[in-house]
């Protein structure tokens, strides 16, 4: 099946409110949810569809990475967590549902109070990192310090204390949500909510872990080591599932997402993956012919030909000298371009000086009259 527009799947425009989204998400989840279409392949494609669709458009970063590259991201498939790759399940897309319906409960009333129990997903981290354009060329692990939330060694991530288990909500009796009637205008109505006792778990913890409170995560420090693929470019981000803070209560835990930027080299300009070296070559070498050495990204130095004659302006291309693709994106490996200009210097011994003046009598150095030249050849070449 073609992948549609996030925006067209949700039916709301490209500048619409992160409220908007939320809205038009809910509509369409409640539709299409599987315990109100049972046995109903497209109601569960549709209902997939959106969750996909929301799970890119609600979140700012993923949404403007959605934008700006469309469906693959900048990382290739990789570039929303593998959404992109069909490997989104129904898992997934319940673990979603605590910030649009106030946890997973909130559908008890559609599957007549069957409990999928909640589990919680710690945040993403957000890192920046400066790399050189030698770094690029070849990938490169960089070691970050972060401060993440990490599981509670003291009660092992449960949140209880050692040998106090959880038992069911009393509040919920285990649904993670409280049915309240109301009467309204309309006559008894029932509105369900989120329980306020176990958050939607269903569960409450007997005796809280004194560590951390209950919540099964601590602050903590760590050296994480990321490996950055080569090819990378300013505007990219590096998505590590699962460096991010720790799930609470031994939930699922974030990402870290890297922030490529890119140090000028003073070498080199990049243009896409291809590599940009002006080359000012000497007078006598541009007019003789001769070898030139040129630098590569890799730190060696690689001989290139000049042709007697050479001009300025000309255009030399070491193919696949420049910089690799990042894997899955990109046309493929790039290409080192030695642009030539010719160096005219700008002081001059009295002999240089008497040599040129003496060049400067021969018509042969005459830019004019070598367009003159090639124009009276062709003539003379179209009549022979
Ligand atoms: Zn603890
Ligand atoms: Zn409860």
């Amino acid at each position: 099946m073609a992948k549609r527009d996030y925006y067209e799947v949700l039916g709301v425009s490209k500048t619409a409110s992160e409220d908007e989204i939320k809205k038009a998400y809910r509509k369409i989840a409640i539709k299409y949810h599987p315990d109100r279409n049972p046995d109903n392949k497209e109601a569960e494609e549709k209902f997939k569809e959106a969750a996909e669709a929301y799970d890119v458009l609600h979140d700012p970063q993923k949404r403007q990475q959605y934008d700006q590259f469309g469906f693959d991201g900048p990382m290739g498939g990789g570039g929303f967590g593998g959404f992109g790759g069909g490997s989104f399940s129904m898992d997934d897309i319940f673990s979603m549902f605590g910030d649009v319906f106030g946890g997973r409960g909130g559908f008890g009333g559609f599957g007549g109070g069957q409990h999928r129990p909640t589990q919680h997903r710690g945040s993403d981290l957000r890192l920046k990192v400066r790399l050189s354009l030698q770094e690029i060329s070849t990938g490169v692990t960089k070691k970050f310090k972060v401060k993440r939330d990490v599981q509670c060694s003291h009660c092992n991530g449960t949140g209880a204390e050692a040998g106090s288990g959880s038992e069911t909500c009393p509040t919920c009796h285990g649904s993670g949500v409280v049915t309240r009637t109301t009467q309204s205008m309309f006559g008894l109505m029932q509105t369900q909510s989120v329980c306020p006792t176990c958050g939607g778990e269903g569960t409450v913890i007997k005796n809280k872990c004194k560590e951390c409170g209950g919540n099964g995560v601590v602050k903590g420090e760590e050296v994480v080591e990321i490996k950055i693929p080569a090819g990378v470019a300013e505007g990219m981000v590096v998505n590590v599932p699962g460096k991010g803070n720790a799930g609470k209560r031994n939930g699922i835990a974030g990402n870290i997402q890297v922030y490529i930027e890119e140090e000028p080299n003073d070498t080199f300009i990049r243009d896409e993956n291809n590599l940009i070296y002006n080359l000012l070559l000497d007078f006598p070498t541009a007019a003789l012919g001769g070898n030139v050495e040129i630098p590569t990204i890799e730190g060696n130095k690689v001989r290139i030909k000049i042709e007697p004659g050479t001009q300025p302006g000309k255009t030399l291309r070491l193919r696949g000298k420049g910089l690799p693709a990042v894997q899955g994106y990109g046309r493929g490996t790039g290409d080192l371009v030695v642009n030539i200009s010719v160096y005219v210097p700008k002081e001059l011994s009295k002999d240089e000086k008497k040599a040129l003046e003496q060049m400067q009598k021969s018509d042969n150095f005459k830019g004019d009259n070598a367009t003159k030249r090639t124009i009276f050849q062709r003539f003379r070449n179209y009549f022979n």
